[in-house]
């Protein structure tokens, strides 16, 4: 029985974040731990709704009020398992979710103050690894089926992680030279330092996954030999192709680069740190790309130019633009737009933006301008209006509004449109739809017999949450695809979409 009084008891608080001086001059997570009293505390304020709109919001349908209660009350342990019931990797979410489920929770109705859900979940899952560790959970006896999995992001991890757990023989095939998809080179450690992402893949070790990095699927091994070796494959390869701007006059410029390229570079060069090597950010070219002294010019709104915003202060950016093409959102939630419990047109600040910088916003590129030797030195703007005609997008540039913004280093974080084009889809017989993504049917499978798909590489570039959900479905697909016993759970179909009111 929940608190009846507790959200008029409390207000939401959060733990406060480290000082923007200090935490500048450092990777480390922008968020310390919150401690109990502020955790139980903020808990008490959930009310255990009959219809707890909190479900709907998460695709992974965590079970918030159950371990909210759990918290309220001390019971670590049980809140530990309860949360585990829905989500393998809650470290992740806790620490990166933007939360729907807190968008759809009751008490923000009105633009009142929402549970904090995700911190308790992060707490939740620090919580499990002070008391005792991520312990490996036993495994069954094995089934004799093997499976290969590729792409070791969180929709490959949590698929292999349930397949291992229902007996199966699984092998995780990663090109890169480290595990975790976009959350080891892509996300920044002020995120999410690497250590959780390291925990988890000891337990998932530890369960019997078999790991093999620096393997390229369609190029180093062949589709052939992958499905002689294994009876099912699960494509779990993300949406990195990332959007360019190729008839922007200059963007062949020196100094201006996808931002992807800057953020893994800079990402790698902090993971060498931390095993003392030095290292140097560079281009796959040998070209070096940094920050440091640079007037930086970030071209996007979302989660990647929020990053690389981080990283330019980290590296010593003599300043940063931040350019978005659409006008800046209202502070609140427009009901009559977006109305609860969907996820809202909101003016989203991340840390990051604490950090410095200036965001520019209903602006777009005219031109990349050339400092006479072939090297980016400023880039010219206009204010812009954007509207849909027939499901297209407009932009008409606003007649006298160009100006010039000095840039000596310019990041193209525009989005992504969908998964790879390489070697592995027409040996697999799967092909990209209009958005560059993987259709799946309703068993998850896509293209030739016991080929299954989840993750970006089916959704085109979304959330972690969804990779993890569209994982577990995957993995119990798959299950009964090779004839296991029972039902694994799956939280998502394929053709599940966010809440909307349209
Ligand atoms: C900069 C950035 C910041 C983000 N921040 C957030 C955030 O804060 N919160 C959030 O919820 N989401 C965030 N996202 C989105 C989130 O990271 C993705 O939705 C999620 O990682 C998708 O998981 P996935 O497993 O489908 O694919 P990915 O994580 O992309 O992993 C795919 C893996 O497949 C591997 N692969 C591809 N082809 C092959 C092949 N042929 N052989 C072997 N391996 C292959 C790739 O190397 C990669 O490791 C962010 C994305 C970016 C780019
Ligand atoms: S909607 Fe909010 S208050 Fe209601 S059960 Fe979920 S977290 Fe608790």
């Amino acid at each position: 029985m929940p608190d009846p009084n507790g959200f008029l008891r409390y207000d939401r608080r959060l733990p406060a974040r480290r000082p923007v001086p200090v935490r500048i001059m450092d990777w480390r997570e922008v968020y310390p731990p919150a401690g109990e009293e502020l955790i139980r505390e903020q808990a008490t304020r959930c009310m255990d709704c009959g219809i707890p709109f909190c479900h709907d919001g998460c695709p992974l349908g965590n079970r918030i009020p159950d371990w909210n209660d759990l918290v309220r009350t001390g019971g670590w342990d049980a809140a530990v398992e309860s949360l585990h019931a829905t989500n393998n990797f809650p470290e992740f979410t806790g620490r990166l979710c933007p939360a729907p489920c807190e968008a759809a929770c009751v008490l923000g109705l009105g633009g009142q103050q929402p549970v904090t859900i995700k911190q308790v979940e992060v707490e939740i899952a620090d919580a499990a690894v002070a008391r005792g560790g991520l312990r490996p959970q036993p495994v069954p006896a094995p089934t004799g089926r093997s499976v290969a999995v590729v792409g070791s992001g969180p929709a490959g991890l949590a698929a292999a992680q349930q397949l291992a757990r229902a007996g199966h023989a699984v092998t995780v095939y990663e090109r890169d030279d480290a595990l975790g998809g976009l959350l080891r080179y892509g996300i920044p450690d002020f995120k999410l330092e690497k250590r959780h992402i390291d925990r988890r893949l000891a337990q998932l070790a530890a369960e019997g996954v078999r790991f093999r990095t620096g393997v390229n699927v369609g190029v180093d091994v062949t589709a052939e030999e992958l499905r002689a070796e294994h009876d099912a494959v699960l494509l779990a390869c993300g949406a990195l192709q990332g959007r360019d701007t190729p008839e922007t006059p200059g963007r062949a410029l020196r100094g201006v680069h996808q931002a992807m390229a800057h953020l893994v570079a800079a990402n790698r060069v902090v993971a060498a740190a931390g095993e003392g090597r030095p290292a140097l950010a560079t281009l796959p070219d040998g070209t070096p790309i940094d920050a440091a002294g640079k007037h930086v010019v970030i071209i996007g709104g979302g989660d990647t130019a929020a990053d690389c915003l981080g990283v330019a202060h980290r590296q010593g950016a003599a300043g940063v633009h931040q350019l978005d093409l659409y006008p800046e959102p209202p502070a609140d939630r427009d009901a009559a737009r977006d109305p609860w419990p969907t996820w809202p047109w909101v003016l989203r600040s991340y840390p990051a933006h604490e950090e410095g910088g200036e965001r520019v916003f209903a602006v777009a590129v005219q031109e990349f301008v050339d400092d006479g030797t072939g090297q980016v030195r400023a880039v010219r703007i206009a204010e812009v209006t954007v509207e849909k005609v027939d499901g297209r997008r407009i932009v008409t540039a606003l007649p006298g509004s160009e100006r010039e913004i000095p840039a000596d280093l310019v990041l193209l974080a525009i989005g992504f449109e969908g998964t790879e084009e390489q070697p592995l889809l027409a040996q697999f017989g799967v092909t990209r739809n209009g958005r560059g993504a993987v259709d799946a049917r309703p068993d998850w499978q896509a293209g030739a017999d016991g080929v299954f798909v989840a993750g970006d590489m089916h959704r085109g570039a979304s959330l972690i949450v969804w990779a993890i959900a569209e994982g577990r479905a995957a993995a119990a697909a798959v299950h009964a695809y090779l004839g296991g016993v029972g039902t694994l759970p799956a939280p998502v179909d394929p053709g599940r979409q966010p809440l909307a009111a349209r």
